[in-house]
This record gives C-alpha cells, sequence and structure tokens, in this order.
C-alpha cells in the first residue's frame, strides 16, 4: 500500500548524538540502513560516532547485540531537516485534510528524544506544526478563487494529570486566526511555546488544532456550509518516567492495541480512558490520516527508552 494510502503512516526520526552521548563513548544503537529499514542494537557496529575510538571498557562492538530489523514507512538520519520531516509526513496528507479527512500528527518518545525539536524547532529552524500551517495556508490562498474559508487555531497545553487549562476562545471574522494570516499563526506558536511551563514529572501534551470551515462560492450552494477538518498536532512528554510508563501514554498504546486488534472487527477501544485519548479519539480512529513520529536517540545511553518507543511504533503500524 502507497503511504499516503494507509490511515496511519508511522516514521522514526533519529537525532544526532548529543554532547553527553558524545562524551560517553558509548556505541550508536540505531543503524539506520535506508529510508525505511533501521536495525536496532546491530551485532557489529561497524563504527561508532564520527570522530570517536570504542573503548572495549564500554560496550564497544565485541558486544553481542539484539539485531533487530525493523521497517517503517520512512526512516529520518541524523543528517534529515525540518523540511525532509515536513516533506515525507504532514505534506503529504494536507490534500486528504482538504478533502475532509481529520489528520493529525504527534510524536512520542522519551524526554530527549527530539519531539520538540521536531513539533516545534526554533524561531530559525522551525518544525512541523509551522510548516504545516504555512502550507496549509499557502493552498487555502490558491483556492480563494472558488472557496471561501474559515481557519481557527489555538495552541493548547495540557497537562494530563492536572485540570487542563480553559481552552481559547476561537476568533470571530471570515479568515481568521491568531494573530494576522500566516504570520500570526507563528506568533501564536512561539508565544505559546515560550510560556509553556516545564513539570519535570508531569505528562503535557501540547496542541495545535487547526479547524477549516470551506463554503463554495458557486451562487446557488452557498448554503452548503461544511465544517471539513481538523488537524492536531500533540506532543507527549515523558514516555516513560524510570521504570514507568505514564498513564496517558499507557492508554494511547492500549488505544492503539486496539485498533490494530480489531482490524475488520468491531471490539471496544478504550478511548474514554485517559484525557489523552479522548483528545485524539477523531484524529486516530474512523475518518483519519495519522502520522506518528517516533523520536529516539542513537546512543545506548537510552538503550531501553529507544527500544520501548520502537516496539511500539512497530505495533502501531498494524493500524
Ligand atoms: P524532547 O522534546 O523529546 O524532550 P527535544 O526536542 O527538546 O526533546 O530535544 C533534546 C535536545 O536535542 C534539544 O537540545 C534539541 O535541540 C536537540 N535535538 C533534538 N532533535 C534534534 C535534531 N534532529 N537535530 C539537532 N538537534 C536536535
Amino acid at each position: 500500500m502507497a503511504v499516503e494510502d494507509s490511515t496511519v503512516q508511522v516514521v522514526v526520526r533519529v537525532r544526532p548524538p548529543n554532547p553527553r552521548e558524545l562524551e560517553s563513548q558509548r556505541r550508536p544503537v540505531v543503524q539506520v540502513v535506508d529510508e525505511r529499514v533501521l536495525v536496532f542494537d546491530p551485532e557489529e557496529p561497524e563504527v561508532g560516532f564520527p570522530g570517536l575510538k570504542l573503548s572495549s571498557t564500554h560496550d564497544g562492538p565485541k558486544k553481542k547485540g539484539k539485531d533487530l530489523t525493523f521497517v517503517f514507512d520512512r526512516i529520518f538520519g541524523e543528517g534529515a531537516t525540518q523540511q525532509d520531516v515536513f516533506q515525507h509526513t504532514t505534506h503529504s496528507i494536507l490534500d486528504s485534510f482538504l478533502q475532509g479527512y481529520n489528520c493529525s500528527v504527534f510524536a512520542y518518545g522519551a524526554t530527549g528524544a527530539g519531539k520538540t525539536h521536531t513539533m516545534l524547532g526554533k524561531e530559525r529552524d522551525p518544525g512541523i506544526m509551522y510548516l504545516t500551517t504555512m502550507e496549509l495556508y499557502r493552498r487555502l490562498e490558491a483556492r480563494q478563487e472558488e472557496r471561501q474559508f474559515e481557519v481557527l487555531i489555538s495552541y493548547q497545553e495540557v497537562r494530563l494529570f492536572l485540570p487542563p487549562p480553559p481552552l481559547l476562545q476561537p476568533p470571530k471574522g471570515r479568515v481568521s486566526c491568531w494573530g494576522r494570516g500566516p504570520g500570526g499563526g507563528r506568533w501564536k506558536t512561539a508565544q505559546g511555546n515560550r510560556n509553556r511551563t516545564q513539570h519535570p514529572t508531569d505528562g503535557q501534551c501540547h496542541f495545535l488544532p487547526i479547524f477549516v470551515k470551506q463554503q463554495d462560492r458557486v451562487p446557488g450552494l452557498t448554503q452548503a456550509l461544511q465544517v471539513r477538518a481538523s488537524n492536531t498536532c500533540a506532543k507527549g512528554e515523558r514516555l516513560r518516567e524510570g521504570a514507568n510508563i505514564n498513564r496517558s501514554l499507557l492508554a494511547l498504546i492500549n488505544v492503539l492495541n486496539a485498533l490494530a486488534d480489531a482490524k475488520g472487527r468491531k471490539s471496544h477501544v478504550p478511548y474514554r480512558d485517559s484525557k489523552l485519548t479522548r483528545l485524539l479519539k477523531d484524529s486516530i480512529g474512523g475518518n483519519c490520516r495519522t502520522v506518528m513520529i517516533a523520536a529516539v536517540s542513537p546512543s545506548s545511553l537510552a538503550y531501553e527508552d529507544t527500544y520501548n518507543t520502537l516496539k511500539y511504533a512497530d505495533r502501531a503500524k498494524e493500524i
């Protein structure tokens, strides 16, 4: 099945090693074979991180690895840019979004694995939330002759264990968003991110829901108003906290497992078990297109986190 045809697209992004990982002289545990295949904990790592001499006192090349081969819809190695990730994830589902599918993209993985970098990025190197919003506006502008659009965007931070903050009120007006046009969307994203509070042990989710209402300009069809789609970008923090998997992400995994088991059959999907799964309900079941981005570190310092993240990502492919 072509990537664009599948309901859930599962991709993996391997970030570059950070200074601590480089200094620790640990071996890389993720070997990107090509754009669809990676090997976790390869039997005989050929090389260490560039510029590093592997030391035999660490878990060096002689160690017997799990040597597990994983195949995903796409794998982004450490050299991948934000544009690369955007082009092969949300860019390909924007057409479906404008045809009325609920689309969503979410990143998950351990703390420090690269979720924020991928979703939000930095002012000079913005992530896919920004790149997707800009591309959406470009497409809406190109169709303004035929159609009239209303765009509602808000940036929400949801604490998974505490009462959520009040939802931002959608602005009024024909074509509107927070701020003015695409620049306004960018401002809001940056602002929301700057203001976000860090809770080292709490689960947090950052949502950027986008609602587009479109109406034909053809005379006689002006009443055919349709609420078309919503796009939710969620970022789950803390896949694991020490040995504990946080409740909401565990609930998400249960939902993904139930959807995988239920393929073609009617069975109970436990959406109501957590705030996160209630929020994502419309995005991961039914009439939807979903992109899951599993973020991982390349280093053996994050061995268990990476192993777990890849296992969940592998399971999600079956949905
Ligand atoms: P998370 O949100 O999963 O906790 P971050 O996105 O904050 O992790 O990433 C941790 C650190 O690694 C940050 O300093 C970030 O800038 C850096 N980083 C993550 N992914 C990349 C990448 N693909 N390229 C360069 N730096 C990255």
